[in-house]
């Protein structure tokens, strides 16, 4: 295993990502390859909160295999992030964090180098907001309805935005839907949209880069153009449509902190119009 970084070594030091903690809501179709992305990066230590089970309906998009069916996400995604690499330490939780309160998750938070959202209920990706934003950075990912495209917002304590700004100026620019609710399952989920499963990865690179970059810029600046505080907003497409005027474009774009809100409280936050400016408007 000595020469798992050997064709990483020039591209970043190894070693800052061996001791960093990730701690990965969701492993859904986003959340499972982005797992297996970072681990291939040389991310050792990962905890994963999910209370679903693999379907059959999950193979068509996730890292999942047909002898998983069945079985807790969490659970067999961590086996195959340990068949990528044995020594990885991987935290399986098996629950959902509706049934984890205010003050466990907030100690969950701070034990970890950075917190991927990838859920489909948007409550539960609002509340990793308001809890992460002034402890540790931040990386938020959703795919559009039928896959059109997907976004990925990226918070760092007080430099940044929070989640609920950025995420009010996307969708007051009209984003596509991220879905419809499910009013079967729990108060709030999304419904699971038909996505291609190569639209959705097209997503979640981008949201891993984001994540590695968050890990590794305060040690490389070549990663510190990737997390610039002033465009915390990647709006990924993969059709034409909406802002993106050709299939795949992709744009950043920058949001602004709102009066009432917690990121306003940080120390050095300024206040400004909510406008979503993408500085690329054709
Ligand atoms: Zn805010």
């Amino acid at each position: 295993m000595n020469d798992f970084h050997s064709r990483h070594r020039s591209l970043f030091d190894p070693a800052v990502l061996e001791t960093k903690r990730v701690l990965l809501v969701g492993a859904g179709s986003v959340g499972s390859a982005l797992a297996m992305l970072l681990v291939r990066s040389g991310v050792e230590h990962v905890t994963i909160f999910d209370p679903d089970v693999v379907s059959a309906s999950n193979l068509c998009r996730t890292v999942y295999v047909a002898a998983d069916v069945g079985a807790p996400k969490v659970h067999v995604l961590a086996k195959h992030l340990r068949a990528i690499r044995e020594s990885v330490d991987i935290d399986a939780r098996d629950e959902s964090l509706v049934d984890v309160d205010d003050d466990a998750l907030s100690a969950e938070i701070e034990r970890s180098d950075l917190v991927v959202a990838t859920t489909d209920h948007p409550p539960t990706q609002a509340r990793l907001g308001a809890l992460s934003y002034h402890r540790k950075p931040a990386v938020f990912a959703g795919v559009y309805a039928e896959g059109v495209g997907g976004e990925v917002l990226w918070t760092r304590p007080d430099e940044t935005p929070c989640y609920a700004c950025v995420l009010g100026a996307v969708r007051g620019a009209n984003a596509p839907p991220r879905g419809k609710t499910d009013y079967g399952v729990a108060t709030g989920q999304l419904a699971a949209e038909p996505a291609l499963g190569v639209d959705i990865l097209a997503v979640t690179v981008r949201a891993t880069k984001i994540g590695l970059a968050l890990l590794l810029a305060p040690h490389d600046a070549r990663f510190a153009e990737f997390v610039d505080p002033t465009r915390s907003v990647l709006l990924v497409g993969n059709r034409a449509g909406w802002i993106w005027r050709e299939p795949f474009e992709t744009v950043w774009a920058r949001a602004v902190r709102k009066d009432d809100c917690v990121c306003h409280l940080a120390p050095g936050a300024s206040t400004a119009d909510l406008d979503l400016d993408t500085g690329d408007e054709p």
